[in-house]
């Protein structure tokens, strides 16, 4: 089956109208629109680079011939006035950090043994236009064979293809939390063969690397008080769903920070369980070796604690 994709912030309209819906939705910034997913299924394979190039920036395009920054396990097509260098440094620590969540023992800042095999790449686009990055999406869906709905946020993340748009230096500084978040299901698909379609494992990991780049991000005080307003699911209930709520990202953040502090060399065997399907009961009482009360406990404290891990 064609996976659905995410994710991630909404565009300002969508934010607008969360806004007086929802006070959590509205303060979430990692939000994701729920109906993007492709309809169809899916024919085709994962493209190899330089066909990603092509579904990135097709030779007929109107935009100019973009800028392309390599790194091993990255590869950024831009046609915008952004400092892609800076953005593949930046983007190099997330890879960093996210591959140090899964060598137990390691400080998140160590940097990969030369033992370890090179990732495989994420693929990010960086687009001038709101619009171009719309038709971006359209292309990755036909390539795959499927179809997006609408997609109405202001990054996005499929498979190998992680995007958003520049539009304006403002604009664009906000989103970069946003890139950030994506390129981390990217990563997780690629190299921890964790899917990426809104479950709260590979959105509760997304969301605390967001967290931990970009703290400003989210406001840990308000975290505290939708848990102590019953604003936020049992974790039971949270890590039973297939898909979790947009609302719902900063509570699977704030789980996998507490995996990350009080069970971190766990993390690659929780996601080993999870990718074979096994419950969440089995994954908290074989993998962590506790229970749902004590880990429930446990959240809540570091929740309520409102700061980020060390
Ligand atoms: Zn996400």
């Amino acid at each position: 089956m064609m996976r659905r994709p995410t994710c991630d912030l909404p565009r300002p309209a969508f934010r607008a109208i969360a806004l007086g819906t929802c006070c959590l939705l509205a303060a979430c910034m990692a939000a994701a629109q729920p109906a993007t997913q492709p309809h169809s299924l899916p024919a085709g394979t994962d493209p190899d680079p330089a066909a990603q190039r092509r579904i990135c920036f097709p030779a007929t395009s109107p935009t100019k011939a973009p800028a392309t920054y390599r790194r091993d396990g990255i590869i950024l097509w831009t046609d915008a006035p952004v400092d892609g260098e800076a953005l593949v440094k930046h983007l190099e620590e997330v890879q960093s950090h996210l591959e140090a969540m899964f060598r137990p023992g390691q400080p998140a800042s160590a940097s990969r043994p030369t033992t370890e095999a090179s990732p495989r790449p994420v693929a990010l686009a960086v687009y001038a236009r709101a619009p171009d990055y719309d038709q971006f999406w359209q292309r990755v869906a036909a390539h795959y064979n499927g179809r997006f709905g609408a997609i109405t946020t202001e990054g996005f993340s499929y498979r190998v293809f992680c995007a958003t748009s520049y539009d304006t230096p403002e604009k664009f500084a906000r989103r970069r939390a946003l890139l950030c978040h994506e390129f981390a299901h990217v990563w997780l698909f690629q190299n921890r063969g964790l899917r990426n379609d809104g479950n709260w494992l590979t959105e509760g990991i997304a969301t605390a690397v967001q967290l931990h780049f970009f703290p400003e991000s989210g406001d840990r005080a308000d975290f505290a008080r939708w848990m102590e307003t019953g604003q936020m699911l049992p974790l039971k209930r949270l890590m039973d769903l297939a898909r979790i709520d947009l609302k719902h990202y900063w509570q699977a953040g704030t789980l996998v920070e507490l995996l990350l502090l009080r069970y971190r060399e766990k993390l690659p065997a929780v996601v080993s369980a999870f990718n074979e399907g096994r419950s969440a009961y089995a994954i908290v009482t074989a993998v962590l070796e506790t229970d749902m009360p004590t880990l429930q406990r446990q959240w809540a404290e570091h929740v309520r604690a409102a700061e980020p891990p060390r």
